[in-house]
């Protein structure tokens, strides 16, 4: 019955919340990748906080539960594997978590980059990208922020 929802560019198993599942439907129908520049603003509807060489700098339209910020840094250039990454993007990379930390008063949090096969990462969008976030320690009920990598098994 459930059959695996997993493009190039997207994979819908991996999806969280039901807005986002919608979205992603349209991307998969569209055939193109949500993260690249030119479809970006078609589905991301979260302002553009600063756009560099390398990288875009956001916030997640659909952020995790209990955080108090959640920012996505995507790289500018289509890119799926590690090895795609330009070295000089991570000095890039770094400077700007810098930046969000200090403008942002992050007091402590975690910064993820999961990449490749989705099956493997558990990202919705095949597309690098970074995710920092500071949880929200005084939400009502907090329970920590978790990363999930991996995929679910589908079931046979
Ligand atoms: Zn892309």
């Amino acid at each position: 019955m459930t059959k695996k929802q997993k493009t190039q560019f997207i994979n819908l198993d991996n999806a969280r919340e039901e807005e986002q599942k919608l979205v992603m439907k349209d991307v998969a129908e569209a055939e193109h990748c949500p993260f690249c520049r030119e479809n970006l603003c078609k589905y991301h509807k979260q302002p553009i906080l600063k756009e560099t060489k390398f990288w875009i700098v956001t916030k997640n339209q659909w952020p995790y539960k209990h955080t108090k910020h959640h920012f996505l840094l995507i790289y500018k250039v289509h890119a799926v594997s590690l090895s795609d990454l330009s070295p000089t993007a991570g000095q890039e990379l770094f400077e700007l978590i810098t930046e969000i930390e200090q403008s942002f008063k992050i007091k402590g949090g975690g910064l993820a980059m999961r990449f490749g096969d989705t099956d493997y990462s558990a990202g919705t969008i095949n597309h690098l990208h970074v995710q920092l976030i500071e949880p929200d320690l005084d939400s009502p009920d907090f329970v920590p922020v978790r990363i999930k990598i991996g995929g679910e098994k589908t079931k046979a």
